[in-house]
């Protein structure tokens, strides 16, 4: 019953915040069925997903639009607050369009963000493998090239990189923290969602697509890996050891926010 009138008051509270106007909470539930006699029809469609949860809550991941909603609310009560949304969803949705259509085209003519600079993808058939970077171009050489075999050629490079640079850096930075005997080991995945995990035993994974990232980037995500050996969470504790290496550490932490769907593979 709680959860009933908590969730009343919210829309109350939003409902007035569109309206301007001291309503009564009667009022308010009425213009709300009234409203919902006569839904608008939505412009995407949006899937439905039952938790057990107090309150309702929209994701948009790439296409798809999800609403999590408690057991105890009806399908008209989500369709209101998807319809109470809808110029957020479509907001999220245009910028998630935005996104995918800045994603790393590894093709021939494509675009890849290499070290924050936009560079046209370009294959040069040749007996060896190399990947040679110009100034406006990433060229990927190599032999019977298509666009397997140039994702194949610039893992393998991105990989060679990472296993010269990330080990040997993240050691060098545990033992400066004190935290030498706690890193085990460093390994390498490519992951759909994360840049760098720590485990509490001491294992720090890193995804080797970082590579692509500006120095200053990689810097921050070996820093925020090792800080993870003295506080497994992000607690204040955290972020202040994270800061006493890494001081610049928010401007690298947003830029990652802005750009990092860029380096996705
Ligand atoms: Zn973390």
């Amino acid at each position: 019953m709680q959860f009933r009138l908590e969730k009343v008051l919210r829309i109350m509270r939003e409902f007035m915040t569109h309206s301007n106007q001291a309503t009564s909470s009667l009022a308010d539930r009425e213009y709300l069925s009234a409203q919902a006699q006569h839904p608008d029809s939505l412009p995407f469609d949006y899937s439905v997903t039952r938790a057990k949860r107090k309150t309702m809550v929209i994701h948009v991941r790439h296409a798809s639009v999800e609403v999590r909603a408690p057991l105890f609310v009806s399908v008209r009560e989500i369709r209101e607050f998807v319809t109470r949304h809808r110029a957020w969803v479509e907001k999220k949705l245009s910028e998630k369009a935005g996104q995918d259509a800045q994603r790393l085209m590894l093709t021939d003519g494509g675009t890849i963000f290499y070290k924050a600079r936009s560079l046209t993808v370009r294959y040069i058939s040749d007996t060896r493998e190399a990947i040679v970077i110009t100034e406006r171009e990433f060229c990927i050489h190599g032999p019977r090239l298509n666009d397997e075999v140039a994702a194949r050629i610039l893992q393998r490079w991105l990989l060679l990189q990472a296993r010269t640079v990330l080990p040997a850096r993240a050691k060098a930075l545990a033992g400066y923290l004190q935290a030498g005997g706690r890193l085990k080991e460093v390994v390498f995945r490519k992951t759909k969602t994360k840049w760098g995990h720590c485990t509490s035993s001491g294992r720090i994974q890193f995804n080797w697509l970082i590579m692509l990232a500006p120095d200053a980037i990689i810097d921050y995500m070996i820093c925020h890996e090792v800080s993870h050996l003295l506080h497994m969470n992000h607690s204040r504790r955290f972020w202040a050891v994270v800061e006493s290496v890494c001081p610049d550490y928010r401007i690298y932490v947003k830029w990652l926010k802005k750009h990092e769907h860029r380096l996705w593979l």
